[in-house]
C-alpha cells in the first residue's frame, strides 16, 4: 500500500493550494475527493453545455472518464448548480428550503437537517473542484481591526493579525489572479497597501449600474439610524478573482499573464461579461480551484468519488491515515504523515465529528457564521444595463469598519447587476407577472417586460455575523446519507447584533431609493420564497445566505477554547489539520475566500515544516501519473512506508 506524504481531503479551492504548494516542494501528495472529477476533458463551450446537466463529460455520455469508476450521478442536477450530487456525497441546496405560514416557521428538506429557530440559508458543493465551481469571484481582503473585534465589544480575537497574513494574501492573490486597483484599495476601504503594490490585473471595469450609482450618489451622505452618524456614500470597485487586463506594474514590474481553463497562462483569457458566473464561466475568466489542479505536480494525485469517513490517529493521537468510501460503500484506507482536511466548514465538522476527533475545547461544529444579506431590490428611471458582466462589480465600503460596530454588525453593500434574480428569481417571473397577474399580451407585454427588466437593480447587504457557540452543525441522531453516514443537523440563529445591522441596511437602503428617485419593490412575500425571514422593531426582514460558511472548527490561541491554532493545527492530534473558512474566528464583512486561500498557503508552508522536521525526505523517483491510482501501486523510495 503506498504510503503518502499528505492526504488531503476535498479538492476545492483549500485543498487544491495546499495540494499543489506541497506537490511543487516534491511531496507525495493524496486528495481524496467526494465528488465526481468530471472537467478532465472539457475542451471548451460546447463541452460545458454537456456538463451543464451532467456530474461529468464521462457520466454525459456515460462512458467512465480516465480513473474513474465510472457509476452514473443518479439524482438530477441540482437546482442551483449544474453538477448532480451522488446519494453518497449529497450537498445542501438552497431550494431545499421553504418558507412556512407563521414566522419563524420553514421547512429543510436536504442533505442540511435544520433545527432552527432561524434557517441556515446558504449551500455548498461537492464536485471536484467544490463550491468554488459555482462561487460568485468577489475577493476583497479582510480589514486589519478585523483580527480583532473584541476591541468593539463582540466577536473573537484571532491568533494572528493582518500583518502576519499580509505576505500570504498577495500569494493567493497570485494564486487566484486577482483584477482589482490598490490605490482605491487604500483610499476607500482603508487597506494599507504599500505605495508600490499592484494586483495582478487592473480593476474590471465598471458596470453600467456602478456608473449610474457613481454618479448620482458619489459624496451624497445618508444616516445610519442605529449607529447615529452620517456615512458619505462611494462607489467602489471590488477585488476580482477573474481575468481582466493584467497590470504591468505587478510583481515590481514583472507583470501578470492570465490563466485560462486549465490554469496555464493564457494571455488572451479575460471576462467577457457573459453574465454566467454561476454556475459556471464559459470563458473560463473567473478562477476555480481547476485552474490550481491543472498546475499540480505529478506528485500529486486525486482520487475522486472518495468520501473520507473518518480520520484514523494512534495511540498517542496522531494522525496517521483516513478511512474513505467509494460510492458501492466499499471501505478503503489511506495512510500519510499529514492529513489535511479541506472539505467545506461543514463537511469538515462532521468529519471530526463523526471520527470523535479534536474536540477538547468542546468547538467542534460550534461557531457557524455566514454572511446573512439583507436584500433590497427595485427599479431605476433610467436603465441600469443588468445582465451583463459579474453578479456584481462594485460597491459601498463604507459601513465596514469603525466604532459603528459597537452598536450593530458591520456590513458591505455589494451592487447586484443581475437584475431582481437573486431576489425573485429568473426573468421569467417579470413575463409570467406581468401575462397572468396584469394580462398583457404582444406588444403591451413585451414592451412591459423590457421597460422592467432594463431598470432592474438590487442592493445586497451581506452582514458581519459573529461566532455563537450556539449556531452549530452535529450529528443527526437518526438521519443517514447514502453511505449511511449521519447527516448534518444545523442549529442557527441571527443575534442582536446582526439584526440591529439589518435595521440600519434598510434604513440606508430606504435613503438610497429616495435620492436615486427609483421605485422600491423590496417584499418579502411569498413566505414561501423567504424561509429566511423575521420580524424586528415592527419591520419585516427577510435575508438569503452568501454560501460564506465559517467557525467550525474556529482557531485560537488556546487549546481550551479553540480546534485548530493559528497554523490550523488540531491542538489536539499532530498531522491533523483542518483547514477553510472553519477555521477563521471572525468572518468580517469581506467574501471570506482569498482570506482562506492566504490561510491555506500559510498552512501549507507549516505543513512542509512539520514535514521536514519529521525528517521525511522529498520523493526522488519518478512521480506516480497524474491521475487516479489504484491504492496497490507500488512504494517507492522516498515515500514513507
Ligand atoms: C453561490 C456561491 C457564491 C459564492 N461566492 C463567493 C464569492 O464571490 N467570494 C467568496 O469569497 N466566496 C464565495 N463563496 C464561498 C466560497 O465558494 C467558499 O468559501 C469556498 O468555495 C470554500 O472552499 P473550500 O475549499 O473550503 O470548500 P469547497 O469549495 O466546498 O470544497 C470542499 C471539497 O471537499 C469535498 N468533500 C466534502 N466532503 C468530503 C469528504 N467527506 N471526503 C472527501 N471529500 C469531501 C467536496 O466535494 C469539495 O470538493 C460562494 C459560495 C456560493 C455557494
Ligand atoms: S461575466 Fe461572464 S466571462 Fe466574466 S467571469 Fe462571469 S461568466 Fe465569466
Amino acid at each position: 500500500m503506498t504510503r503518502y506524504d499528505v492526504i488531503v481531503v476535498g479538492a476545492g479551492v483549500a485543498g487544491s493550494l495546499v495540494a499543489h504548494r506541497l506537490g511543487r516542494l516534491g511531496r507525495r501528495v493524496l486528495v481524496l475527493e467526494a465528488g465526481t472529477a468530471g472537467t478532465a476533458g472539457m475542451t471548451g463551450t460546447a463541452d460545458t453545455a454537456d456538463t451543464a446537466s451532467a456530474a461529468s463529460p464521462a457520466d454525459a455520455t456515460g462512458a467512465a472518464g480516465p480513473g474513474h469508476e465510472g457509476q452514473p450521478a443518479s439524482d438530477p442536477p441540482s437546482a442551483g448548480f449544474p453538477f448532480r450530487p451522488h446519494p453518497a456525497a449529497p450537498w445542501p441546496d438552497v431550494s431545499d428550503l421553504a418558507g412556512t405560514e407563521g414566522i419563524p416557521g420553514y421547512r429543510a428538506s436536504g442533505h442540511l437537517r435544520q433545527d432552527g429557530p432561524l434557517p441556515y440559508a446558504s449551500g455548498y458543493v461537492r464536485a471536484n473542484g467544490g463550491t468554488g465551481n459555482v462561487w460568485t469571484g468577489l475577493a476583497p481582503r479582510m480589514l486589519p481591526e478585523d483580527f480583532d473585534t473584541e476591541t468593539f465589544g463582540y466577536g473573537r480575537r484571532w491568533p494572528l493579525t493582518y500583518d502576519d497574513l499580509e505576505p500570504h494574501y498577495r500569494a493567493a492573490e497570485e494564486e487566484l489572479g486577482v483584477a482589482a486597483d490598490a490605490d482605491e484599495q487604500r483610499e476607500h476601504v482603508g487597506l494599507p497597501f504599500p505605495d508600490d503594490y499592484a494586483f495582478p490585473m487592473r480593476a474590471l471595469p465598471a458596470a453600467r449600474l456602478d456608473r449610474v450609482l457613481s454618479a448620482r450618489l458619489d459624496g451624497r451622505r445618508v444616516k445610519d439610524p442605529v449607529a447615529r452618524r452620517e456615512v458619505e456614500l462611494r462607489v467602489v470597485g471590488t477585488p476580482h478573482a477573474r481575468n481582466g487586463v493584467p497590470d504591468p506594474r505587478y510583481d515590481a514590474g514583472r507583470g501578470y499573464v492570465p490563466r485560462g481553463r486549465d490554469g496555464r497562462p493564457d494571455p488572451d483569457s479575460r471576462c467577457a461579461g457573459s453574465a454566467s458566473c454561476i454556475p459556471h464561466c464559459p470563458s473560463y475568466a473567473k478562477y476555480t480551484p481547476l485552474k490550481t489542479q491543472g498546475r499540480w505536480s505529478a506528485t500529486v494525485t486525486l482520487r475522486d468519488r472518495s468520501v473520507v469517513s473518518r480520520v484514523l490517529v494512534d495511540a498517542g493521537g496522531r494522525a496517521t491515515g483516513v478511512e474513505y468510501r467509494s460510492y458501492d460503500g466499499r471501505a478503503s484506507v489511506a495512510h500519510a504523515d499529514v492529513v489535511v482536511l479541506a472539505a467545506h466548514a461543514v463537511e469538515n465538522a462532521r468529519l471530526l465529528l463523526l471520527s470523535g476527533l479534536a474536540d477538547r475545547s468542546g468547538q467542534v461544529g460550534r461557531n457557524l457564521m455566514d454572511h446573512p444579506v439583507l436584500l433590497t431590490w427595485g427599479l431605476l428611471p433610467e436603465d441600469a444595463g443588468p445582465y451583463r458582466g459579474p453578479g456584481s462589480v462594485s460597491g459601498f465600503e463604507g459601513f465596514r469598519a469603525g466604532p459603528a460596530r459597537r452598536l450593530r454588525a458591520p456590513f458591505r453593500v455589494e451592487f447586484g447587476t443581475w437584475g431582481w434574480i437573486w431576489a425573485k428569481g429568473p426573468v421569467d417571473t417579470d413575463v409570467h407577472h406581468f401575462l397572468t397577474e396584469r394580462g398583457l399580451i404582444g406588444a403591451e407585454l413585451r414592451r412591459a417586460v423590457g421597460d422592467r427588466i432594463r431598470r432592474q437593480f438590487t442592493l445586497q447587504f451581506e452582514m458581519e455575523q459573529s461566532a455563537d457557540p450556539a449556531n452549530r452543525v452535529t450529528l443527526h441522531p437518526h438521519e443517514r446519507d447514502a453511505l449511511g453516514l449521519p447527516r448534518p443537523l444545523v442549529t442557527y440563529d441571527l443575534d442582536e447584533h446582526v439584526r440591529e445591522g439589518m435595521v440600519a441596511a434598510r434604513a440606508v437602503s430606504d435613503q438610497i431609493f429616495e435620492l436615486l428617485g427609483a421605485e422600491d419593490h423590496t417584499d418579502y412575500a411569498p413566505v414561501a420564497a423567504w424561509p429566511g425571514r423575521f420580524e424586528h422593531g415592527g419591520r419585516t426582514y427577510g435575508y438569503r445566505g452568501a454560501g460564506h460558511a465559517a467557525g467550525t472548527h474556529i482557531m485560537g490561541d488556546s487549546p481550551a477554547t479553540s480546534v485548530v491554532d493559528g497554523r490550523q493545527r488540531c491542538w489536539d492530534h499532530p498531522g491533523l489539520y483542518a483547514v477553510g473558512c472553519g477555521s477563521m474566528p471572525s468572518v468580517a464583512t469581506s467574501n471570506p475566500t482569498l482570506t482562506m486561500a492566504a490561510l491555506a498557503l500559510r498552512s501549507a508552508e507549516h505543513i512542509e515544516a512539520d514535514l521536514a522536521s519529521r525528517d521525511r525526505p522529498v520523493s526522488l523517483d519518478p512521480p506516480p501519473p497524474p491521475s487516479v491510482t489504484s491504492e496497490t501501486s507500488p512504494t517507492s523510495r522516498g515515500a514513507s512506508a
